[in-house]
């Protein structure tokens, strides 16, 4: 496996440019000048490059595994690895200063996670989910429960985790049966087994957080009746000090195809008395705090389809500049040339190059309307930059993962029969991605989300208003003369998007993954464009080589990928009829 090279000139572009960092900075966000965030950038790479980075391979080999008393030991490396993770203050570099953080927005903090995450996937699930769990204490614990558990946790000191799914409840989470008794002295008493539970025990941290969804007695039946509780593995004294074991147990880890280092659990609760669980919000609100947790995790999920498809992107490259097989167009007879002189292999490298540019872009600056919507003093600002993640966030979290598939899967292609091998790291990253469209909500869920309740959104006016958005910068591309191509394919796009919006609904659910996919490549059509634009002013002469290269990138995308979305008009448009077109008895043969 190569080495892991962390993209900071590209993050720096996307940040510098499709970002109103200077916006941000203005709103609450003092620190984020451009020189603290290349240092910050350079730093958090450099340690995650050479410290991180180079555990993956072993640590894929090794995996995580379950000790006969339900602890869990991780691979070689990890515990120091995370020290020092911790210690350089790289969880907390987007929280806010007065619970220890860096002051930064949270566009900051995901170009660190999407570095961590190419580095080590499996290794970066454990922060990822302790980001959420912080987002949510932050908006919605008491003041004692932030006092109690936020400092340790935005640390990275303890680890947080996210407990939905059960056996019985996996995309319906209504169906969940975990119980939460009132004890009669302000906790609560859970029991029941939770699966999948990603970092649900290790050997990291001195406490593990489980924000965990379960039913108060008499609750209704389904996502109304579930309440939402903070249960510590570990009791925590009056005096903050650590205390004796909570009621649970890891009582297994799953076998799994990829992320082997981040132990996947089972949960058992309440073997004995009940495990102590503490309310978060009121009784029967835990579905509507669990969304500002999986909304913040759908979209580093999105970007951990960038984050895997850029390292397979660097081994793909590294190959085709070291493999030699046989003679490419144009060279001397008996040449033997080197693969990334071949067309096929040059196309396959652009649309892993073409499309990571623009996911990056996307997920970024979802990243920064998160900001907007958190810290803008004006209302109506706030409020478009909240339409703009609802939409968005299904459509990162979809046509993120989805294209970190077929990208890392690329990689593979590009390595020919070596990338089947497991030394080059290629199937790894595979591997590793191949979960990003299941959990945090399948695609299929999110697909249904995007139709039935995100472009709904003002009867349609926030979709419209994004993709006039859109539209405008197609406007702008067309009277450039060398852009003019991205234009015309981003505003065909466009308008089949517009003129596809507002289906009927059982007819838009069967298209919905092919309309989500759409609006994920138009989109980044869309950031492509603007980067384009904003090369045109840097350097008007064309004489940077790294800038120069961000519009042939565009090009490429607007002639190998846009033109995808005319062909999944079709199957947006095509309805139920078909789908539901084979019987079950006769699909059994
Ligand atoms: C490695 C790993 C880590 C995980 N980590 C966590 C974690 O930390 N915390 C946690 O709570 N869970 C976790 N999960 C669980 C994960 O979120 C679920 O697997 C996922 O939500 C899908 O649920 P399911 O497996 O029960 O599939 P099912 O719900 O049975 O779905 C099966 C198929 O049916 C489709 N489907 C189901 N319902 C609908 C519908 N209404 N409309 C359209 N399609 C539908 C799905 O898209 C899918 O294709 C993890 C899972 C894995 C494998």
């Amino acid at each position: 496996m190569t080495d892991y090279r962390p993209p900071i000139r590209d993050i720096r572009f996307v940040l510098s440019n499709l970002v109103d960092m200077e916006g941000l900075r203005a709103i609450g966000f003092p620190n984020a000048e451009p020189d603290l965030i290349d240092g910050a950038l350079e730093e958090a790479g450099r340690l995650i490059a050479e410290v991180v980075a180079p555990l993956a391979r072993t640590a894929d080999k090794t995996g995580s595994v379950r000790n006969p008393d339900g602890s869990v030991t991780t691979p070689p490396g990890y515990r120091q690895a995370y020290r020092r993770f911790v210690e350089a203050g790289w969880p907390a570099i987007s929280f806010p200063e007065e619970w220890g953080g860096g002051g930064l927005p949270f566009v900051v903090g995901l170009a660190v996670a999407e570095m961590l995450t190419s580095a080590d996937m499996a290794f970066s699930l454990g922060p990822m989910l302790t980001y959420a769990a912080d987002e949510l204490l932050l908006l919605h614990g008491t003041e004692e429960q932030k006092a109690t558990f936020l400092p340790h946790l935005i640390s990275g000191e303890w680890s947080g985790t996210m407990l939905l799914t059960e056996a019985q409840a996996g995309s319906d989470v209504g169906a969940l049966t975990a119980k939460a008794v009132p004890a009669g002295d302000g906790t609560y008493r859970i029991t029941g087994t939770k699966i999948f539970v990603t970092w649900g025990e290790q050997d990291l941290t001195d406490n593990i957080v489980h924000v965990t969804l379960a039913r108060v007695p008499g609750a209704p039946p389904g996502t109304k009746g579930i309440s939402l509780f903070l249960i510590p593995k570990v009791l925590i004294n009056d005096d903050g000090t650590l205390g004796p074991r909570n009621d649970l147990v890891c009582v297994s880890i799953e076998e799994k195809v990829g992320i082997h280092a981040s132990p996947t659990c089972v949960l058992s609760f309440g073997d004995n008395d009940g495990a102590v669980g503490y309310l978060v919000g009121e009784e029967q609100q835990g579905m509507r705090l669990m969304f500002i947790m999986m909304n913040t995790a759908r979209l580093h999920v999105g970007t951990q389809g960038v984050a895997v498809a850029e390292r397979a992107y660097q081994q793909a490259l590294a190959y085709a500049l070291e493999r030699r097989q046989g003679q490419a167009v144009g060279t001397a007879k008996g040449t033997s040339s080197l693969i990334i002189e071949h067309a096929d292999v040059r196309r396959m490298l652009m649309l892993m190059r073409s499309q990571i540019e623009a996911m990056r872009g996307v997920m970024y600056k979802t990243a920064a309307a998160i900001d907007l919507a958190h810290s803008h003093p004006d209302e109506a600002v706030r409020q478009r930059a909240a339409d703009f993640v609802a939409i968005m966030t299904p459509v990162c979290k979809l046509w993120g993962t989805e294209t970190g598939v077929e990208l890392t899967s690329l990689g593979i292609q590009v390595h020919g029969g070596m990338g089947y091998i497991e030394e080059t790291g290629a199937p790894q990253c595979w591997r590793d991605a191949r979960i990003t469209p299941i959990y945090e909500g399948s695609n299929g869920i999110q697909a249904a989300d995007l139709v039935a309740r995100k472009l709904t959104i003002g009867n349609g006016a926030a979709a419209l208003a994004l993709l006039a958005e859109m539209d405008e910068v197609a406007d702008q591309l067309n009277a450039d003369e060398g852009l003019a191509r991205i234009g015309f394919q981003l505003h065909e796009a466009g308008v089949h998007l517009l003129t596809h919006l507002m289906q009927n609904p059982n007819d838009a659910l069967a298209g919905a993954t092919p309309f989500a996919e759409m609006f994920g490549i138009v989109a980044g059509g869309w950031v492509h464009g603007l980067s384009a634009l904003a090369v045109r002013r840097l350097d008007p002469e064309g004489k940077d080589a790294f800038l120069q290269a961000k519009i042939a990138t565009a090009r490429f995308y607007a002639e190998h990928v846009l033109p995808k979305v005319a062909g999944l008009v079709g199957t947006t448009t095509a309805g139920a009829e078909t789908v539901f077109g084979v019987p079950v008895e006769a699909m059994q043969g």
